[in-house]
């Protein structure tokens, strides 16, 4: 089965074409600027990128042009459109409607758009992704894959918060956390690589990149994360402040004169360790800078590791334990320096690191040594290749 995932944002869209018998990523690429001006980044199997400057007004031209290059007769990856035989759509906020992953009909739609309140910058854009490919590919069934959906299992101690319960009630505020898919990918795939049950484990997965979120996953399910209402919550970010005093709002929002639209956006552009290094968001920019002797990017790092080491102790205490701590994602699975700084405060659990392992970049690897007694891991991520395995056993199950 040939499956297009489809990551579908305001005015970018990204896709593979995935075959699902062998796994492979027949082709990959974007659409960039959607609504400005267009560009269109292919990349074949095995072949070279092509960038194509065009225009694109709307997400559905994006997706036309998508849909052209894969079947154009000299670097296409399919002879018809016919070959692809579904659409998994990445959508961001799925509320508490959605659990799992779901074939999407009329009704979804409108579930997910009542959603819309809570992922305003995310959702409509994700269902605009679906509108055009519902255009240009009729008859061919798409899915919804939801990054909240994993965390629906979380116990109410976890997902509420301190507030009046009606607002709960009325509103729906509470946690939901993000990035569902690549936790649940990440502790099955650590389960499966030290050949041990899924259900027989207590994992947290760190997954560190420019958005972060570390999540606990007790016997297969998702116990908590450190995300929120919003992705705006947790760890300490490349841009996104993670966890703040909503008082140090209104004082910020005072002094720097700024409505709620304002300071929302310094929490989550203008702050992370881009806001407290000066520097940059991104962690090698950091790296760089720190050991030049900048003492803003060194101490925006260890704010970073030392958010992440609250998470981990906190999961552990709740678990009652832990067996298995992965790391993925950019800065998870390739900054060696940043997990040993991460687990350097873990002996108090009982872990050893490795430091040849952990010299490791992007691949599957146990960084801990055979005696720790925590087994840590780095686990590369790869949400569209569960999307596209959710979206098969969706349409299986048709
Ligand atoms: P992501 O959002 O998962 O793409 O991760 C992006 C972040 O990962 C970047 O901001 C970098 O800080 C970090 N990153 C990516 N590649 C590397 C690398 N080779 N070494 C260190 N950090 C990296």
């Amino acid at each position: 089965m040939n499956v297009l995932v489809i990551n579908c944002g305001s005015s970018s869209l990204k896709y593979q074409v995935i075959n699902s018998d062998t796994e492979e990523v027949l082709a990959k690429g974007l659409c960039e600027r959607i609504g400005i001006d267009g560009r269109l980044v292919y990349q074949p199997n095995g072949g070279e990128k092509e960038i194509t400057d065009a225009a694109m007004p709307t997400h559905t031209e994006a997706v036309r042009m998508v849909l052209d290059a894969l079947v154009n007769p000299k670097t296409g990856v399919l002879k018809s459109l016919n070959e692809i035989d579904a659409v998994g759509h990445r959508i961001v906020h799925g509320g508490e409607a959605f659990a799992e992953t779901t074939l999407i009909d009329e009704k979804v739609i409108a579930a997910v758009e009542e959603c819309t309140d809570l992922a305003p910058l995310h959702n409509p854009a994700n269902l605009i992704g679906v509108r055009a490919c519902q255009e240009v590919l009729p008859g061919v069934p798409m899915v919804g894959v939801f990054d909240t959906a994993f965390h629906q299992t979380m116990p109410k101690e976890a997902y509420l918060y301190g507030i009046p319960y009606e607002y709960y009630e009325k509103y729906k505020v509470r946690k939901y956390g993000f990035h569902g898919t690549s936790h649940s990918y990440v502790s099955k795939k650590a389960a499966e690589i030290l050949g041990k049950p899924y259900d027989s484990l207590k994992t947290i997965v760190c997954h560190l990149g420019n958005g972060a979120s570390v999540c606990a996953v007790d016997k297969g399910r998702s116990v908590d994360t450190s995300m929120g209402l919003s992705p705006l919550e947790g760890l300490v970010m490349g841009t996104r402040s993670g966890d703040i005093d909503p008082s140090a709002m209104e004082f910020i929002a005072k002094k720097e004169n700024l409505d709620m639209a304002g300071i929302l956006n310094v929490l989550n552009k203008e702050s992370g360790v881009y806001g407290l290094s000066g520097v940059s968001s991104d962690f090698r920019d950091l790296e760089k800078a720190a050991f030049s002797g900048n003492d803003r990017a060194m101490t925006a790092r260890k704010v970073f590791v030392h958010s992440v080491l609250k998470y981990i102790g906190g999961y552990a205490a709740s678990m009652n334990g832990v067996d298995v701590i992965c790391f993925t994602a950019g800065l998870g699975e390739n900054d060696g320096l940043i997990r040993q700084m991460i687990c350097d405060n873990l002996e108090y659990l009982g872990i050893h690191i490795d430091g040849e392992a952990n010299k490791v970049r992007g691949e599957e690897k146990i960084i801990s040594t055979p005696d720790s007694k925590v087994t840590v891991m780095v686990v590369p991520t790869n949400e569209e290749l569960a999307i596209c395995r959710e979206t098969v056993e969706i349409i299986r199950k048709k």
